[in-house]
């Protein structure tokens, strides 16, 4: 290093807490199952954080990053910080902060409390006093982090609300880091995405932006807090500045970092996952030390953010993604931050565009994967490096170990472009040639449903499922056991198909009218896919937290797709055989496999989209040809897709309603295609559901009492619904006279003629006994609503 006033430097925005074996999620299941007391989870927390620390700090980071763990959520932690844990639950301050921050997270069944009866009159649950118990509450909402698969815990705002610091946390773990050595970069997540990423509860009105004038002056005591303890830098995470934000939301910025401002800590405003935009000379121009920018999904605003910045601010460029398993293309990055590191002198910071939580641990534990396609990839230690090599490059370092180290990345990157397991000429050929009208059913849906009410002579309001039968522990060990090697495949093909037969006569028994396979040979709708398709490879460790102490493993779609052979033909012909009742067959869409995996970066998803639909539609004709009459494929993912701003909807909308139709449209008429739908808002995206004309689509619903259906009885849905009646997450039975009055609430908005009578989703998670009672209930609601109708 010669000039230090041009010295670059290197942070993360955050790095993934649950540890490189998953050690946070069994230490939280242990403390959960009553194993392990909250001395003994915090002692695993502070080991974790202390390993993270030590990761960055030998891979050259410049700072650790303080205040990114959280033993179930980041927001979480923010409800505790600034002391806003919704009244509803009644905490006494008897109850220590985990235990609380656990109920916030996980819920409270009723329970007998101890002598003194913990239900506090003041609450203002609404609900009544029983003697000594300790009422029951539910869960804070969890819903997805921007448009990744995390989920957060919802702040619950009403105009009573106030804020008040409340949790020494995030200050303890800062000194807790410093007496580790380290220099320390505080994370916070800013007022104004908190208040964004919360929820009005109470009167309707209420805007929650009217809060912020009391929850500045908490933030700047975090802020006193933070710099008293002598923090470097505090990151101030403020992602919605990627979003269309109303007016009074984006003005308010100016003046609320103007007070921030004040305390004298030096602030880096982090913004990710989408491009600024119409707030860009906003975030350019706040009166903040640093700004952090997504450098991978906003690369081509970061020449007019160099601009634009002022020169005495630091610009911290987000250059390694932080959302995907690709190596970073090391050439490419130096050809990007080069003018940058000139414009920037001194004041140019490298970093992964986003925390790394949404990346998995580490390659270290991949023993499995093909030598070529591992060295393809780079999970979140690695990715720590890739920064360091950078900014030694950017120094003009090149000993030795970086001259090797970007050789190594140059090859591995050449080899990926051009290796053959990555290029299938039949696959781009099949592309080329797909013809126009490839995503159009041969007559239009009038004519279908004719043809197929001929074909099906079906009951009005037909029965049906969404698919999945209860994974019983006989399933989940017998394929635990031939992962093992311990049980051949001739045996486990044989104890699925007893499995397959047994929820067959279940459900003739029960009288359902279409009856569906139950997927025990499947352990997941994506990964049973993934891993008979071309493309697709699993990692034995890649997991990433989904929430709280649930970890994903999505696939890597590394190349093209393509299918060698049908995938679920046999086990589908197999429970046709044993029944007179039309089988569904089971398939997950196109759109659903896309956004569960890891997708490959070097085409547009659009393209990887169509490859998989286009697997899907070869499944489709094969189970046809089969016999199959009916068959379903699921996209429960497809409103998750959605783009961050509304300007890019449509054209998401138009390649993923193609995709869905290339899949389902080679048919013949006669033949019912269902899909299934859940957990979303789908009413803002209507138009396209419909476009993506499904003969039926099967969708949740009940848990908002058949709100849902509102719009699409307003939009007139044109074909057949089934609108859940009955939530199968919930281990409670409904019985027969609730679901009929269900079914009359949707009859009111939907031709009765057009109705199935179906749970909201998959029953996997459930057990036969509940399931049974449940279906019978179901059942004998659909014949009452058919003697009404
Ligand atoms: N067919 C799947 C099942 O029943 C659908 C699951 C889902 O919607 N997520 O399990
Ligand atoms: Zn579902």
């Amino acid at each position: 290093m010669t000039n230090s006033n041009k010295k670059i430097q290197t942070h993360i925005p955050g790095f993934p807490r649950i540890g490189a074996a998953r050690e946070l999620k069994f230490a939280l299941e242990r403390h959960w199952r009553g194993e392990q007391d909250e001395a003994q989870l915090e002692s695993t927390g502070r080991e974790l954080r202390a390993r993270h620390w030590a990761l960055q700090r030998e891979a050259g980071l410049d700072f650790v990053t303080v205040g990114d763990f959280a033993f179930y959520d980041q927001v979480a932690n923010h409800i505790q910080l600034l002391g806003c844990e919704p009244a509803r639950y009644g905490f006494t301050p008897a109850q220590s902060q985990l235990s609380r921050y656990f109920t916030m997270a996980r819920g409270r069944s009723g329970v007998a409390a101890q002598a003194d009866g913990a239900h506090q009159a003041g609450c203002g649950c609404g609900q009544p006093q029983q003697g000594g118990a300790l009422h029951a509450a539910a869960a804070l909402e969890m819903t997805k982090w921007f448009d990744t698969n995390y989920h957060y815990l919802v702040p619950e705002f009403s105009a009573d609300t106030v804020f008040a610091l409340s949790c020494e946390r995030l200050f303890d773990e800062v000194a807790e880091a410093q007496a580790l050595g380290h220099a320390v970069k505080a994370t916070l997540i800013g007022p104004l995405t908190f208040l964004w990423l919360g929820k009005s509860k109470g009167a309707v009105d209420f805007d929650r932006l009217s809060l912020l004038d009391q929850l500045l002056p908490v933030y700047g005591q975090v802020l006193d807090r933070l710099k008293a303890l002598g923090v470097e830098w505090v990151q101030i995470d403020e992602p919605i500045l990627g979003l269309d934000l109303p007016a009074p939301w984006r003005s308010a910025f100016e003046n609320s970092y103007w007070q921030l401002n004040q305390v004298g800590v030096p602030l880096l405003l982090a913004t990710y996952f989408s491009p600024l935009e119409e707030n860009l000379s906003l975030a350019c121009r706040l009166p903040v030390a640093g700004l952090h920018v997504d450098g991978v999904r906003a690369a081509h605003e970061l020449t007019s953010i160099a601009d634009w910045l002022p020169v005495h601010k630091v610009l911290s460029v987000g250059i390694v993604d932080g959302r995907n398993i690709w190596r970073t293309d090391l050439d490419a990055a130096l050809a990007v931050l080069a003018p940058i590191a000139d414009k920037r002198a001194g004041k140019l910071w490298l970093s992964s565009s986003c925390s790394l939580l949404h990346a998995p641990f580490t390659l270290a534990a991949e023993t499995a994967l093909a030598p070529e396609i591992r060295s393809w990839l780079a999970f979140a230690t690695e990715k720590l490096d890739e920064l360091y090599l950078l900014k030694r490059a950017l120094h003009g370092e090149y000993d030795a170990g970086t001259t090797d180290a970007l050789a190594v990345s140059r090859a591995a990157i050449a080899s990926r472009r051009a290796s053959p397991r990555v290029h299938q000429a039949a696959v781009a050929a099949r592309l080329q040639a797909l013809p126009a009208d490839a995503g159009q059913r041969r007559a239009g849906f009038a004519q279908r449903q004719a043809e197929q009410r001929a074909r099906f002579q079906l009951p009005a309001f037909p029965t049906t499922t969404i698919g999945s039968f209860p994974q019983t522990p006989a399933i989940r060990s017998a394929r635990a056991s031939f992962k093992r090697g311990e049980l051949s495949l001739a045996d486990y093909e044989a104890a699925m198909r007893a499995e397959i037969a047994d929820a067959v006569q279940r459900q003739e028994a029960l009288g359902l009218d279409v009856l569906v396979h139950g997927e025990a040979e499947r352990n997941d709708m994506v990964e049973y896919f993934g891993e008979q398709l071309d493309g697709f490879v699993f990692t034995q460790l890649g997991w990433v937290q989904s929430y709280g102490s649930r970890c994903v493993k999505p696939p890597i779609i590394y190349g093209d797709v393509s299918r060698p052979k049908a995938m679920t033909v046999d086990w589908t012909v197999h429970a046709q055989s044993l029944t007179a009742k039309p089988m569904k067959g089971m398939l997950t869409g196109p759109i659903t496999i896309l956004q569960w995996s890891f997708v490959r970066d070097d085409q547009p998803r659009a393209r990887t989209a169509l490859q998989i639909a286009l697997a899907i539609r070869d499944e489709v004709a094969d189970l046809e040809q089969a016999g199959i009459g009916i068959i379903q494929i699921d996209e429960p993912a497809v409103r998750e897709g959605l783009p961050l701003r509304r300007g890019r909807w449509d054209d998401y909308l138009d390649w993923a309603t193609h995709a869905f139709r290339v899949s389902a449209s080679a048919v013949a008429d006669a033949t019912q295609i269902h899909t299934h739908m859940c957990y979303a808002e789908f009413n803002d995206i209507l138009p396209q559901i419909a476009a993506m004309d499904a003969d039926v689509i099967t969708i949740e619903t009940s848990r908002s009492d058949m709100e849902l259906l509102n719009g699409f009885g307003q939009f007139r849905y044109p074909n057949e619904i089934g609108p859940g009646v009955y939530d199968i997450h919930s281990p409670r039975v409904p019985d027969q006279q609730e679901m009929v009055r269900l079914l009359q609430k949707a009859s009111a908005v939907i031709p009765p003629a057009n109705l199935w009578v179906n749970p909201d989703c998959g029953l996997k998670t459930r057990g036969w006994a509940e399931t049974e009672t449940a279906l019978r209930n179901m059942v004998a609601a659909a014949r009452q609503l058919r003697a009404i109708y």
